[in-house]
């Protein structure tokens, strides 16, 4: 029996609320990341930023806590929170493109997919990530890692403003002159100051074809195709934005069935330009170890968007952390490849995402994100279905951070990480930790949204 007040709150949605007694629950409480069980006490099915405002006025007044959840791809399931309510924005997914300028307003519950279908028509891309299912907004307010970071910068480099409701259910409306603080801070330290309700970017021409390599080499030769690897790297032009791989054959037909079971080191992700030139310049990667398949081609930029969709179905168990590296020196190379054959699940993969270009023409103050010179991120995934192996797989992903955090003076990157430690989100932040602090005092003295804190 719902109470007067939560049906009072109801009557005043155009969307939808769902308790923790109500049928339907379990399934609205789920995010992607099939370890994630958290109970909230509401669940607001958003249908317009009335409804957000309507929903953080209830949050306040009934002093429940809030975390934000657009398409609830957090491997920390920081998008639902235990005892406090759940603001899902997933239903506002509209795109609007001015061709133009190359402006794009996007609601702050669209998906990547979302974007590339709305701009591709005009033959635009934004810098997002890789994944088609991805948020946008979880994705840019911590950062945003995809294959145009290098040419364009991250994706919360390409935001030109922002809207937003606060805590004390104010809309307001962010860019460089209006609240700048607060857009400063949004760019990169996002999550926590507010609901996004929507995120207008600078898009860029790319497309519709580009040349995706994807080679593969064996894992024992590891180490000196990571070499060989930063050498071509070093010298690539902007729009190479690939990164690699270490990861196990999949029982799927593309590859020779011989090689199934197999670990290797692979390198994959689109050229970012003209896709004759891409073609040809990344025939460069034949030379860096023994070639076991290459399945290079030109393809649509909207499917090289999807090329690693298929491999994070949601329901799965996961659990990620990450680590900024300043160099791949011998022995990290070393330590990547040994971690590579320790993984305790052929699913699990290491990821190392080649940075440098337009993510370090940026100041480091310029927005929250410290660390912006480190030439490598390493995402360390632990991916796995059966229960049984919680521990090991979670186990595995914390010696993996520890060794290569070893490696690492810069930082990490919260998008890829268990939120479990206070610490690595200071670390993340790096000299602009304090600053992001100040904004969120301003902004939420009250401390309502609490997504960070709602780690695994
Ligand atoms: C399969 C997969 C692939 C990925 N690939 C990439 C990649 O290529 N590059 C990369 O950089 N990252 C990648 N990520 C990480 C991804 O960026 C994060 O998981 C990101 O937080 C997802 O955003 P979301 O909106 O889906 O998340 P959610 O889980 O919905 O939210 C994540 C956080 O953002 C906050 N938040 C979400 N929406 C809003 C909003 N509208 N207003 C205010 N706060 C909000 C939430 O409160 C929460 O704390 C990937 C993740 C997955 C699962």
């Amino acid at each position: 029996m719902r109470t007067e007040v939560l049906v009072r709150l109801a009557a005043g949605l155009r969307g939808s609320v769902v308790a923790a007694d109500d049928a339907g629950f379990d399934e609205a409480r789920r995010v992607w990341n099939g370890t994630i069980d958290k109970r909230p006490a509401l669940i607001v099915f958003c249908e317009g930023t009335p409804d957000v405002v309507e929903a953080v006025n209830y949050a306040r007044a009934h002093d429940l806590g809030v975390a934000v959840r657009s398409a609830g791809h957090h491997v920390a399931g920081s998008a639902v929170l235990d005892g406090g309510m759940v603001i899902d924005v997933s239903r506002m997914r509209e795109v609007r493109v001015d061709a133009a300028t190359g402006r794009v307003r996007v609601d702050g519950g669209a998906t990547i997919g979302d974007v590339d279908r709305a701009t591709q028509v005009d033959g635009l891309a934004v810098p997002l990530g890789v994944v088609s299912e991805t948020g946008v907004a979880g994705l840019t307010l911590a950062g945003g890692y995809g294959w145009m970071r290098r040419k364009h910068g991250l994706s919360c480099d390409n935001v030109l403003a922002a809207e937003l409701v606060t805590a004390a259910g104010r809309e307001l409306r962010v860019d460089a002159q209006d609240h700048p603080d607060l857009f400063w801070a949004l760019r990169g330290g996002g999550w926590d100051l507010g609901v996004v309700t929507a995120l207008e970017y600078q898009a860029h021409p790319v497309g519709p074809d580009v040349y995706l390599p994807f080679l593969t080499y064996p894992l024992s030769e590891g180490r000196e195709v990571l070499a060989n690897l930063g050498e071509f790297a070093a010298s690539a032009p902007r729009e190479f934005g690939s990164l690699a791989v270490c990861w196990t054959f999949p029982e799927a037909d593309v590859f020779p069935e011989e090689l199934w079971g197999e670990p290797f080191i692979g390198v994959a992700g689109p050229y970012v330009g003209d896709a004759a030139e891409g073609e040809r310049f990344c025939a460069g990667l034949r030379e860096l170890g023994t070639v076991l398949t290459d399945l290079g081609g030109v393809v649509p930029w909207v499917e090289a968007q999807q090329f690693f969709d298929e491999d994070y179905p949601r329901g799965r168990r996961y659990y990620w952390k990450s680590a900024n590296l300043d160099h791949l020196g011998p022995e990290v190379a070393g330590s990547l490849v040994d971690l590579a054959y320790g993984r305790p699940s052929q699913l699990t993969s290491l990821d190392l995402w080649i940075n440098g270009g337009a993510i370090s023409d940026v100041p480091e103050t310029a927005t929250p994100l410290g660390n912006r010179s480190a030439p490598y991120l390493i995402g360390i995934e632990a991916n796995w279905d059966d229960p049984a192996q919680d521990r090991a797989n979670v186990a595995w992903a914390r010696a993996a951070a520890a060794e290569l955090g070893a490696h690492s003076t810069v930082g990490g990157y919260l998008n890829f990480d268990d939120l479990g430690d206070p610490e690595s989100i200071r670390f993340t932040h790096g000299s602009n930790a304090d600053r992001l602090a100040g904004v969120k005092d301003t902004y939420d003295p009250s401390n309502l949204f609490r997504s960070r804190g709602a780690g695994s």
